[in-house]
């Protein structure tokens, strides 16, 4: 498929995707109807009639080393906006590996990316607590079933170990580490260590 290291980049479209990506075409296809499960399952945070319109451009790169590559390891993963509408730049063959931190870190993005369409201003505390809250959302394979609100424990671990915020604290966070808009998230690469999914990211466009 790919010579002499080289990488075959598709294109993949489904209702609400374009998938821009250098797997392969099976597994991007796959992706794809992944991604539109789980868009149909995070949109249920909001109801069941919510159903925002217009599609979502997604990089979608092969693995975390090749994201930590792409954006020379300091992100792995982020929500943008072009001049042709939202982009997710995100990693991982994630189904593969059932519920694994590829598969939560898509789930986060998108959690990003459908929150815009319902709260249009969002300090960052709001935008991340809510992506984060979010990103467990998960899809059993037996029934179809989508389950959401089940808990964080890197965000609950986080707290056990830091202790709570308080509200200048969460304030705050809008000045600090000021990324330029297509940085918009930045993330501890989560490793397989259970420490590793603390979360910084910037403001989303608002
Ligand atoms: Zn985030």
């Amino acid at each position: 498929m790919s010579q002499g290291g080289g990488r075959v980049w598709s294109e993949v479209r489904s209702e609400h995707f374009r998938l821009h990506t250098d797997l392969s075409p099976d597994v991007a296809a796959k992706s794809a109807v992944e991604l539109e499960k789980l868009r149909r399952a995070l949109l249920l945070a909001w109801g069941t009639d919510f159903n925002p319109e217009g599609s979502v451009d997604v990089i979608l790169l092969r693995n975390t080393s090749e994201m930590a590559e792409f954006t020379q390891g300091r992100y792995v993963g982020f929500v943008s906006t072009t001049e042709r509408g939202p982009l997710l730049v995100m990693s991982g063959e994630g189904y593969v590996l059932d519920n694994g931190p590829e598969q939560r870190l898509q789930t986060h993005e998108l959690a990003h990316q459908l929150s815009q369409h319902v709260l249009l201003r969002q300090p960052r505390w709001l935008a991340e607590g809510l992506a984060q809250y979010l990103e467990t959302t998960h899809i059993k394979p037996s029934t179809g079933e989508a389950v959401l609100g089940r808990v964080n424990t890197n965000s609950r671990d986080y707290v056990t170990r830091r202790g709570w915020l308080d509200l200048d604290e969460l304030w705050e966070w809008d000045q600090k580490d000021s990324l330029s808009e297509a940085e918009g998230q930045r993330w501890t690469a989560p490793r397989s260590t259970p420490t590793a999914a603390s979360s910084s990211c910037a403001p989303q466009a608002s």
